[in-house]
């Protein structure tokens, strides 16, 4: 996985901020999305799941606008009004009532800093004791929004080492054990392997189809290099 790593350094950095990924300084919350505060990683990280990013920026601009782009502010805030705000992304009322959860955790906690710079487990237990906050969630804001030594294990990334070769084991966490015992133990690393993998995925490695002659990684793929061989577009 280091070699994929190298390629990755060499091929994709330069592709990420196309895609709104910006690497920088290991411990920037600008990585995600360019954001400059921590708060507004993780609670975009809740907006994201299974809304494009183009929506989740037009829903963080409104909740900056209102002045609840803070776990303080929206604890404080009614949920009809974050709702408003958050309109353009997919399962608004239940992202809000998340949003809300969180709020009332970190509130609890005494505040962000409070919260999130606990012991990793802690933290992510709680975390998933939220509702409808899953592992790849809390993962990508204990990595991004925390910076916490922990890989969120998509399925995107599953499927870019299933098609160049790894025989990748079943289940959230397996997987990401199995990544993580493969990385260096160092939060670049980690954020560039994560935000690299996803960007493949939008450039060239879709679920069906893969356009591999676009792919900026087909060089080390298995997928490729058979299909080439079998004589398959
Ligand atoms: S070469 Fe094709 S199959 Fe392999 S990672 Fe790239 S897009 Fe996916």
């Amino acid at each position: 996985m280091s070699h994929l790593l190298d390629v990755y350094r060499d091929k994709v950095t330069r592709l990420l901020p196309s895609f709104d990924w910006y690497p920088c300084d290991a411990y920037s919350p600008k990585w995600w999305g360019g954001l400059e505060d921590p708060e507004e990683v993780a609670i975009t990280a809740i907006l994201v799941q299974q809304t494009r990013w183009e929506n989740v920026k037009e829903a963080y601009k409104n909740l900056r606008a209102a002045y609840l782009n803070s776990f303080v502010t929206i604890k404080q805030s009614d949920l009809n009004s974050i709702k408003r705000c958050i309109k353009s992304v997919g399962m608004y009322a239940e992202k809000s009532k998340k949003l809300k959860e969180l709020a009332d955790a970190v509130v609890k906690a005494g505040g962000w800093e409070s919260f999130i710079n606990r012991d990793m487990k802690e933290v992510r237990v709680e975390l998933l004791r939220l509702n409808g906050i899953g592992y790849e969630t809390a993962d990508a804001i204990l990595l991004f929004a925390g910076n916490h030594l922990i890989f969120p294990a998509s399925r995107l990334v599953a499927r870019v080492l299933e098609r160049i070769g790894f025989d990748i084991p079943k289940g959230y966490e397996a997987l990401r054990k199995f990544i993580e015992a493969k990385l260096p133990k160092d939060l670049f690393s980690y954020k560039l392997f994560y935000a690299s993998s996803l960007v493949t995925t939008k450039i060239a490695c879709r679920s069906s189809n893969p356009d591999c002659l676009r792919c900026p990684i087909s060089n080390i793929c298995y997928m490729f290099a058979y299909k080439q061989a079998s004589n398959i577009p």
